[in-house]
């Protein structure tokens, strides 16, 4: 008799359904596992073996061969081991194959058959639903997670043998349920707000442009001006999570190299350090995992010191930049991930950091001013749809009181949130913002008036705009008009978003 348990090969952002055939046969004693089965699914014989023996279960003494079809996908991590045991607790006769038909199991195990949490719960759980199956068997810690895909049982296993006993109905688990309030508490950074930033006026205007219009943003200016602080804040202005949204973050997430059950239920704020290498960014590895700007999707890609990053990672964001996803090509496969990200940078104006200051001396030659600022190629400059000049707070405006920014922070949200809910309206869809729209885009929907068309004009002639300045200004000028509720376009708009290019 051959016995059959379904799991699920997780790959890359998708997956596929897995079955374990286990066949065992009178002869000496031994375990084998074949079907493409990496190091970790090897050392699964170890574990299951000890798993089941510790549980007072028994090992049968045959010859077993554990099949992982189709044999032709590479398989990867710890959560065979669940399905393997299974399997063999079937073909000797302690589990019915009756008993294990429709359900999805995955689990690492624990020498002494306990279960332990694992990569990708939330995948597992999505494949497994589109594939019509209802019941999913996870270790208990996944389960919150996984619980994110609307429509299943999900019944939370903390060990083998609870799960026998709940298998041939002596003791019965109860599948997980959601509470409304159950929210972990991924991401716990607190960021600054815009309260906690005295004077900067000009940039924190552009922090809520940029936040309404979902527009990338560089702050430039001289050391300690607070560009990092204004930068964090943003993150804080943006809109909650919608579901979708919180589904597939967390998504990304589970399957990057940390293993917990955590849900991502805030905008990530991803911010790598410029050493960092060109895969931890875009992503990649023997088994592709999410680079960076997947871990920033839905939230704020924070590049500190943007010209202090290699070139190949400058460039190596324009992809996902234009197309909202990255593609990682490997020798055993291809795989894409969603990179939907805003990005925020900052830069000094030059490599001393004083050019252009009030009050020290920039020790820069021009050459070395040049060369800095180039290091920000133009078409990377180009997705930037806003630049923003950070200058020193006077020292007496440092200890300001904070009365009015109070409530302006309280009317900065309400603004931006009206104009995120006008955009929804516009674009009949959650996912287009202004500072997404293509050419083609602005032109159906900008709607500028005759005085704004010609105000436009001639800016443009006088500061010899390029195609692509022209349409990022009416860009940031059809968000401008947003936040001011305002149907059409109008040349104030259009003036300050002038003030935002270089
Ligand atoms: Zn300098």
């Amino acid at each position: 008799m051959v016995a059959r348990i379904i799991t699920v090969a997780p790959i890359g952002y998708e997956g596929a359904i897995i079955e374990v055939e286990c066949d065992a046969t009178k002869s000496l004693p031994s375990l084998q596992i074949v079907g493409l089965g990496n190091k970790a699914i090897d050392e699964a014989k170890e574990r299951v073996r000890s798993a089941i023996n510790n549980s007072m279960l028994d090992f049968p003494k045959k010859k077993i061969i554990i099949n992982l079809a189709p044999a032709e996908l590479p398989k990867d991590g710890a959560h065979y081991d669940l399905p393997i045991a299974l399997a063999i607790l079937c073909v000797s006769g302690q589990l019915q194959q009756i008993e294990l038909d429709g359900a999805v199991f995955a689990g690492e195990l624990a020498l002494d058959g306990n279960l332990r949490p694992i990569k990708a719960a939330i995948n597992i759980a999505q494949i497994a639903r589109e594939s019509g199956y209802n019941n999913l068997y996870l270790p208990q810690s996944n389960v919150s997670q996984a619980g994110l895909i609307d429509g299943m049982n999900i019944y939370g296993v903390s060990s083998i043998k609870q799960l026998y006993l709940h298998l041939k109905k002596e003791k019965i688990i109860i599948p997980y349920a959601r509470s409304p309030l159950e929210c972990s508490v991924a991401h716990i950074l607190s960021p600054p707000t815009l309260d906690d930033i005295k004077g900067q006026e000009q940039a924190k205007r552009a922090l809520i442009i940029a936040a309404a219009g979902h527009h990338n943003i560089l702050l430039s200016g001289t050391p300690g001006t607070g560009k990092t602080m204004l930068a964090k804040a943003l993150v804080n202005l943006l809109p909650d999570l919608a579901p979708e949204e919180q589904l597939s973050a967390t998504k990304i997430h589970s399957l990057g190299n940390k293993i917990n059950g955590e849900i991502i239920s805030r905008r990530p704020f991803r911010s790598p350090h410029h050493t960092a290498s060109l895969i931890s960014i875009v992503g990649g590895g023997i088994q592709p995992r999410p680079g960076e700007v997947s871990l920033a999707h839905t939230g704020v890609l924070f590049l500190d010191e943007m010209p202090e990053y290699s070139r190949s990672i400058l460039e190596s964001l324009r992809q996902p930049l234009e197309d909202k996803k990255i593609d990682i090509s490997r020798a055993n496969g291809h795989v894409t991930y969603p990179a939907d990200f805003m990005l925020v940078g900052t830069m000094n104006p030059c490599p001393c950091g004083y050019f252009g200051d009030k009050i020290k001396e920039c020790a820069c030659t021009s050459t070395q001013i040049i060369a800095y600022q180039k290091k920000l190629s133009g078409p990377l400059l180009d997705r930037l749809d806003m630049i923003v000049n950070v200058s020193r707070v006077p020292n007496e405006l440092l200890l300001d009181s904070e009365s009015l920014c109070q409530s302006q922070h309280i009317t900065a949200s309400d603004l931006i949130n009206q104009a995120i809910t006008i955009q929804n309206e516009r674009y009949g869809s959650s996912n287009k913002h202004n500072g997404t729209l293509c050419n083609s885009d602005i032109k159906k929907y900008a709607s500028l008036t005759v005085e704004s068309k010609s105000f436009l004009l001639t800016a443009a002639n006088r500061l010899s705009l390029s195609a692509r300045s022209y349409f990022k200004v009416i860009k940031v000028a059809r968000t401008i008009a947003d936040l001011d509720n305002c149907t059409s376009i109008l040349p104030l708009h259009i003036g300050e978003a002038l003030q935002y290019r270089r």
